[in-house]
């Protein structure tokens, strides 16, 4: 079977069967975001635990690209902290650009969307679940680790 083919079906197999689909009922924060040039729209909820993680439930709807990238999302960098999921986050992107070769240690089946990066228009449905957990999770007062907005306050632990 051709790579790209196997790539297909691993986009295929999370549209149908999405992992992590349905929105917690506690959270810390929420963003609706919205793909305008496909209609795809996602929410993400995000929830600090104790230890510094960050559970993330989702719900959405839109094209198979945009969906089947919600539930890898979810298999990633749910339960996990902050920078393990922003560099995730960065991989994916980078990776989209085509300026890294992708790796499976950080993406998983995020792998499959590599193909995505031949079609512009669709980058931004492959992007849509990670940005919004992004925004989530910055929301829910985890910092942007490259801001440069940064206060002279202490951090208060
Ligand atoms: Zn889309």
């Amino acid at each position: 079977m051709k790579l790209e083919n196997m790539y297909q079906e691993i986009i295929l197999d999370h549209y149908k069967h999405p992992h992590g689909k349905g929105l917690a009922d506690n959270f810390d924060a929420e963003v609706h975001h919205v793909n305008p040039t496909c209609g795809d729209e996602i929410t993400v909820r995000v929830t600090r635990s104790e230890d510094g993680k960050l559970s993330v439930s989702y719900d959405s709807m839109g094209c198979s690209i945009s969906q089947a990238s919600a539930s890898i999302m979810y298999d990633q960098i749910n339960d996990h902290d902050f920078e393990f999921g922003e560099a995730a986050v960065d991989h994916l992107i980078a990776m989209l650009q085509r300026s890294v070769d992708a790796d499976e240690d950080i993406l998983g089946d995020g792998i499959a969307l590599a193909g995505v990066a031949q079609y512009p228009a669709r980058v931004k449905c492959a992007l849509l679940a990670w940005m919004a957990w992004k925004d989530a999770a910055i929301q829910a007062g985890f910092s942007n680790s490259t801001s440069v907005n940064d206060s002279n306050e202490s951090n208060k632990e």
